[in-house]
């Protein structure tokens, strides 16, 4: 599933194709891979995409909506394009005589300078979606609305603070997104590797200091998984189709049994929060 890295990567190479094009024409190819509560795709149709920016793992299209035949539609509130990638979802710029493949949920013909594009949502297993709406409805959408702070920018105090209002084991609140938005199973354990923490102990437990401590790592790893544009286990790929290298640098993700890069001990392999965690049990206390 991408995370926080893998979509900031996304959004940052889309950025150049969509930006100040408009939506000639959206298209539905899979019903179920838009949101229930979502407005007709047809909305979009000539909308200029004014920016593209993440909240969390969700992707946010900010449309303009002042050339859009049918902006009543929206009572002039403003529309936006939400694209949730879940498990496999994918956002990919084609060319405009490309023709979809059979996992292309949905398809947007894009209009710019250069010409017509194509903007794809494939989504291979289909649990990503796609919801267009206006900033009112998207403030009533509960999963929206209870998203925590993002962890790049957000301070040490209230982190700890935070934390220390927390029973559950470290890497369960690290991957619940009301607490942080953003953070997945990768970049749980790569984080409490990097910080030293075992997964298991109590949020509650940590010092100020292993809270600070913590934030510090988890920005560290994130900044340094956007710089390698993310990481390819399965699926994910930017906008562009390339994949990212950061799995080629990983600590513990997938490497149970295997030596710890800092000690020699074996890596273990356990599950918290129902997730499966790899740690080093001479590292990470
Ligand atoms: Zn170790």
């Amino acid at each position: 599933m991408p995370e926080l890295p893998e979509v900031e990567t996304i959004v940052r190479t889309l950025r150049p194709h969509v930006c100040h094009r408009s939506i000639t024409s959206a298209h539905v190819l899979r019903t179920s891979s838009v949101h229930p509560l979502s407005l007709p795709l047809e909305c979009l149709e000539g909308c200029r995409i004014a920016d593209v920016v993440r909240r969390g793992k969700i992707l946010k299209f900010v449309l303009d909506v002042s050339d859009a035949p049918k902006q009543s539609l929206c009572h002039g509130d403003g529309l936006y394009m939400l694209v949730h990638l879940r498990m496999t979802g994918r956002l990919l710029v084609r060319s405009r005589d490309t023709v979809p493949g059979q996992y292309v949920r949905c398809l947007f013909v894009l209009h710019g300078p250069e010409g017509a594009t194509q903007l794809f949502f494939e989504d291979v297993r289909a649990f990503g979606q796609v919801f267009v709406c206006t900033p009112s409805i998207l403030a009533q959408w509960s999963f929206w609305r209870d998203l925590g702070p993002d962890p790049l920018h957000l301070d040490e105090e209230d982190f700890a603070a935070r934390l220390m209002k927390k029973n559950a084991a470290l890497k369960a609140v690290l991957l619940d997104q009301k607490f942080l938005a953003g953070v997945g199973n990768i970049y749980a354990d790569e984080s409490l590797f990097a910080a030293r923490l075992n997964p298991r102990r109590k949020a509650s437990s940590l010092t100020q200091e292993h809270s600070v401590r913590l934030l510090h790592c988890l920005r560290d790893v994130l900044r340094s998984a956007i710089k390698h544009c993310g990481s390819s286990i399965r699926d994910y790929c930017d906008a562009n189709g390339n994949v990212g290298a950061f799995q080629n640098t990983f600590y513990v993700y997938g490497r149970a049994g295997q030596p710890c890069r800092c000690c020699g001990h074996t890596l273990q392999k356990l599950r918290v929060a129902g997730r499966s965690t790899v740690y080093c049990a001479v590292c990470q206390k």
